[in-house]
């Protein structure tokens, strides 16, 4: 076997935020893919799904989490032909289904047939394994090495999130996946690997800082205060995985800490602040959370956040149209989840249209507002506005101008993405100095402002 020099593909993921998907190579004709995902807002456009190589050289693939911009291509890497293991922690093994079956019917509508077969393929080849416990990925491309072996560890970005070590031939490569925050209610800060020869790193928010957990639970604690005083629903536009249950998490630890703990025993319409979950989606993915309690953060292994008892969960669109008369007619308190996270589309765009006019609204924004989406628009000048919340006016939502009175709010730090300083202390933390970082999953300007503060190290990218 000729000398062969470790190498990477990135077929996506690089230098954008989205379509993470990474190949490394051991031998010629032999990888490891890590993440197969899908391109996303304005990347999306530029798209390929289809895979322009022969797919048999990949002999496993590994996901570090259940995202979409993680895992969105794997229906088309099967379609290939791929046929060996998908490797990924217990939890994102029991999420990934949910996850894919959703996207497959937004792209595949009314081919339920198609959908189906393509998830029973899939779910065959998942291998869901323990975090920190190295396996063997089975393929060996000389007799003269072991295969590489694999090890997951908990990244701390979304329940089964991980970064993943590759071990061959004495060296170490880590993928970094997507790092969580260090206080995150639901999720443990990751803990830096012990070697990492190279290091793939991703940097989305590689320019920036987070609020701190107290200040933007103090924050958002009094929004709800407000809203109990005035009525008037608090709208959070949500992100189905992650995002959703993490802001459930803290609406729960808020509500006790406001002294709403009555609300737990009545049914949602006899709540001062029901919870409302208006959002399929969000609601299988949070089902199959509170079933995941052993992978929950200890600190929060007493509580009971995602209670369907004290959540009101909706599903079908006739409900959802009754919750938004409801709320119309009694003008009440209550705060309501609903996707889409950046206002795309979904049922979020129907509260928006009936709520935004009204000045006892409120509008929480707690992840990325992509350039070109609704959410940005109406985020947008809330950082200029002296008031703290936006004086956006108008919006366009689906060809009707709305008019925007309700107090528009973002609140950075609910995001499930480690900041700056986090991203350089899991480097730092590194006992044996990584020889080369790549920096991935990034804005040019997060890359570049990130790569300035890794001056010691050999940053490419
Ligand atoms: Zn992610």
């Amino acid at each position: 076997m000729r000398d062969f020099r470790e190498k990477i593909v990135h077929h996506g993921g690089f230098d954008g935020v989205t379509g993470s998907c990474h190949e490394w190579f051991y031998a010629d004709n032999a990888s490891i893919m890590v993440d197969c995902g899908l391109f996303q807002g304005d990347e999306a456009h530029e798209q390929d799904l289809n895979f322009h190589f022969d797919v048999s050289r990949i002999r496993a693939v590994v996901l570090t989490h259940g995202h979409i911009d993680h895992v969105g291509r794997l229906p088309w890497l099967i379609a290939a032909g791929f046929r060996g293991p998908i490797i990924c922690t217990q939890p994102t093994a029991k999420l990934l289904p949910i996850i894919l079956e959703d996207a497959l019917q937004l792209q595949l509508p009314d081919q339920d047939v198609l959908v189906k077969r393509a998830l029973e393929r899939i779910i065959k080849q998942i291998l869901g394994v323990a975090y920190n416990k190295p396996i063997q990925s089975g393929y060996s491309v000389s007799n003269d090495f072991q295969p590489p072996q694999i090890v997951l560890q908990n990244a701390g970005h979304i329940l089964g999130s991980a970064y993943v070590e590759i071990a061959y031939r004495g060296k170490t490569t880590v993928f970094s996946g997507d790092l969580g925050p260090s206080d995150a209610l639901m999720n443990p800060k990751p803990v830096s690997p012990l070697r990492a020869d190279r290091l793939i790193l991703e940097s989305t928010y590689g320019d920036r800082q987070h609020q701190g957990r107290a200040d933007r639970l103090a924050a958002f604690k009094q929004i709800i205060l407000r809203s109990l005083e005035d009525g008037g629903p608090i709208l959070i536009p949500a992100f189905s995985l992650g995002r959703t249950q993490e802001l459930l998490a803290s609406i729960e630890a808020i509500k006790i800490e406001a002294g709403l703990t009555q609300d737990y025993k009545e049914p949602w319409e006899g709540q001062r602040l029901p919870v409302i979950l208006d959002s399929p989606l969000a609601s299988r993915l949070t089902f199959a959370y509170r079933q995941l309690r052993p992978w929950w953060k200890d600190q929060i292994q007493h509580q009971n956040p995602f209670s369907f008892d004290s959540l009101a969960t909706v599903q079908s669109h006739g409900e959802h149209l009754s919750i938004i008369n409801h709320l119309k007619s009694t003008g009440r308190a209550a705060i309501v989840l609903s996707a889409s996270g950046m206002c795309q589309g979904g049922r979020i765009l129907n509260y928006l249209e009936a709520f935004l006019p009204r000045d006892n609204t409120d509008v929480v924004f707690a992840g990325y507002q992509a350039k070109g989406t609704l959410g940005r628009q109406l985020v947008d000048n809330v950082a200029s506005s002296d008031r703290g919340y936006a004086d956006t006016k108008r919006v366009d939502i689906r060809g009707n101008m709305v008019d925007v009175n309700a107090r528009i709010y973002r609140l950075s730090g609910f995001s499930a993405h480690a900041d700056q300083s986090e991203l350089l202390e899991f480097v730092q933390g590194i006992p044996v100095a990584p020889s080369e970082i790549r920096l991935v999953h990034g804005s040019a300007d997060a890359r570049k402002q990130l790569g300035l503060k890794l001056k010691d190290y050999n940053v490419i990218g």
